[in-house]
C-alpha cells in the first residue's frame, strides 16, 4: 500500500516522501482514511508505530481544506502529556505541513506565557498543548474553543496517569459538541476507557500495540547487580561496550543528577533530564542528544513518551518502572520505525517484584546475565510468569497519591505573590499546577507500592 491511495493530497503527499515516508504503518493504513470521513477514532497505539503521522496527516489534509480561522481560534486541537511530546507534535506538523499555510502552536507549561498568549490571540489553525497550560490561557481569554471542529487526545493513558483528568474534562466540556474526536493511548486502561466513553461517542476503535510491542526488533536483557553497584556495572558496561549513544532511564530526578556525578567521577559524560530542570535546558539537552553531541543522557519517566530519537540504538534501565506499562515505553524509545534495538536493565533484588509484573506484562521471561566482578550478593530470585503481588498495585492508586503529593506538596504562592496583581497571581499557581505534575511522576518511587 501506499500513501496516495489513503486519500491525501498533493501538498502532503510530497512532504512525507520527502521525509522518506513510503509505506504507511499499519495503524496509519487503518486509520488516516477513517479520520479523513470524520470517523470518531480510539486507537490503542505506541510511540513508534507513526501514531503522531496517524492523527497530523488527517488533520493537515481537512483543515486544509477550509479558511483560516479568526483571532483567539483554533480549529484542530491536541492533548499531549509533555512540554517534550507538545514540542514534537508542533514540529512534525510543520515538516508534514510544509507545503500548507496552516499555523500551529505549542502550548506548555514552565515557560513565560505572553509569547504563547500572543499568539493565541492573533489565532491558529492548530493547537498542540499540555492541558493544565491550556486551560490557563483559556481562563485568561486567549483563547475561545468555538471553532474546534477536531479533538486529539495523545498519550491518554500518560495524561491520566499524570492527573490532569480535570484539565482534560473541563477543556472538553468547553468545546463544541459537533467536532471529530481521535484518542491515541499505549494502553487502555479502565481511566481511559471511561475518558473515551465520556467524551467520544461512536467510536471506530483500532488496536496496533501488539505489533509494535518491539519484541522482533528490541533485544531485551537485564544484568542482575547489588543495588549500591549499579553505577559502578553501568560504567563498566559504557566503557567495556563503547556504546555510541544510550538513553538511561530512572526513576527520580535526584537518582538523576547523582548518577551524572557518578559516571563523571568515572570520565564519562552523560546529561540528565528531569523536572528540576528549566524547559529551555531540558530543550537544549535533548537537541544536543538528537545531535548525537550528548551521547548518555539520563532521563526520568517524564520523556519515556513520545520523544523520538532516530536510530537509537540502546535503552538502559537503570531500575525498572511500576507500572510495568511504563517499561514497554521506556524501551519504545528504540528499535523504532523498523530499526533494531537494544534494551539493558539492571536488576536489583529491590527491582525483583516490579520484574515479575513486567515480565508478565510482556509474556516472557528476559534474558538475564551477570557481569564478572558485578555478581548480587543479594541474589534476584527466578522470576515466575503468573506472578500475583501479595498487595494488587492499582494505578489508580498510584495515580490517586499522585494527585494528592501535587496538592500537599503546592507551595503557598498567596503569600508568595501578595503584592502581586490577581491575575498573575492565579498564572503562577497554575503553572505551579502543572509542573507539580510533572515534577510528581518525577519522583514517582514513594508512589511504587513495592517500594513503600
Ligand atoms: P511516532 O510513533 O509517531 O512517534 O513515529 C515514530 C517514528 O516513525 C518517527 O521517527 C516518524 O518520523 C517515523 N515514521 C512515521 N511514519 C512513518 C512511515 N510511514 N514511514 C517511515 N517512517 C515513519
Amino acid at each position: 500500500m501506499s500513501f496516495s491511495t489513503l486519500g491525501l493530497s498533493a501538498p502532503i503527499l510530497n512532504a512525507i516522501s520527502e521525509l522518506g515516508y513510503l509505506t504507511p504503518t499499519p495503524i496509519q493504513a487503518e486509520a488516516i482514511p477513517l479520520a479523513l470521513k470524520g470517523k470518531n477514532l480510539i486507537a490503542a497505539a505506541q510511540t513508534g508505530s507513526g501514531k503522531t503521522a496517524t492523527f497530523v496527516l488527517p488533520t493537515l489534509e481537512m483543515l486544509a481544506r477550509s479558511e483560516t480561522q479568526r483571532k483567539k481560534r483554533a480549529r484542530a486541537l491536541i492533548l499531549t502529556p509533555t512540554r517534550e511530546l507538545a514540542v514534537q507534535v508542533c514540529k512534525s506538523i510543520e515538516a508534514y505541513g510544509k507545503n500548507l499555510t496552516l499555523k500551529s502552536i505549542a502550548i506548555y507549561g514552565g515557560v513565560d506565557y505572553a509569547p504563547q498568549k500572543q499568539a493565541l490571540i492573533d489565532g491558529v489553525d492548530i493547537v498542540v498543548a499540555t492541558p493544565g497550560r491550556l486551560r490557563d490561557l483559556y481562563t485568561q481569554r486567549a483563547i475561545h474553543f468555538d471553532e474546534i471542529e477536531l479533538l486529539v487526545l495523545d498519550e491518554a493513558d500518560r495524561m491520566l496517569d499524570m492527573g490532569f483528568i480535570e484539565d482534560i474534562t473541563k477543556i472538553i466540556d468547553t468545546l463544541p459538541e459537533e467536532r471529530q474526536n481521535l484518542l491515541f493511548s499505549a494502553t487502555m486502561s479502565r481511566q481511559v476507557r471511561e475518558l473515551a466513553k465520556d467524551t467520544i461517542p461512536n467510536a471506530i476503535h483500532l488496536s496496533v500495540t501488539k505489533k509494535s510491542e518491539g519484541k522482533p526488533n528490541i533485544d531485551q536483557w537485564l544484568v542482575t547487580v547489588d543495588k549500591d553497584k549499579k553505577s559502578a556495572l553501568l560504567s563498566h558496561l559504557i566503557q567495556e561496550n563503547s556504546w555510541p549513544q544510550a538513553l538511561i532511564f530512572i526513576e527520580t530526578k535526584h537518582g538523576a543528577a547523582k548518577l551524572v556525578s557518578q559516571l563523571e567521577k568515572r570520565g564519562i559524560e552523560a546529561e540528565a533530564i528531569h523536572s528540576g530542570r528549566t524547559q529551555a535546558i531540558r530543550e537544549q539537552i535533548l537537541a544536543d542528544f538528537k545531535a548525537g553531541k550528548v551521547k548518555y543522557l539520563i532521563s526520568t519517566g517524564i520523556s519515556a513518551r513520545g520523544i523520538d530519537i532516530d536510530e537509537l540504538p540502546l535503552v538502559i534501565n537503570y531500575d525498572l518502572p511500576f507500572p510495568a506499562d511504563e517499561y514497554v515505553h521506556r524501551i519504545g524509545r528504540t528499535g523504532r520505525a523498523g530499526a533494531a534495538g537494544e534494551a539493558i536493565s539492571l536488576v536489583s533484588k529491590d527491582d525483583f517484584k516490579n520484574l515479575c509484573m513486567i515480565e508478565k506484562r510482556l509474556d516472557h521471561l528476559i534474558e538475564r546475565k551477570v557481569v564478572e566482578g558485578f555478581e548480587p550478593r543479594k541474589v534476584v530470585p527466578v522470576s515466575v510468569l503468573n506472578f500475583v503481588p501479595k498487595n494488587k498495585p492499582v494505578r489508580d492508586v498510584a495515580a490517586k497519591e499522585a494527585r494528592g503529593r501535587s496538592e500537599s506538596t503546592k507551595p503557598d504562592y498567596s503569600k508568595r505573590v501578595s503584592s502581586k496583581s490577581k491575575s498573575s497571581k492565579s498564572r503562577s499557581s497554575s503553572n505551579n499546577r502543572s509542573d507539580n505534575k510533572e515534577s510528581s511522576a518525577d519522583n514517582k518511587l514513594p508512589l511504587n507500592p513495592w517500594n513503600r
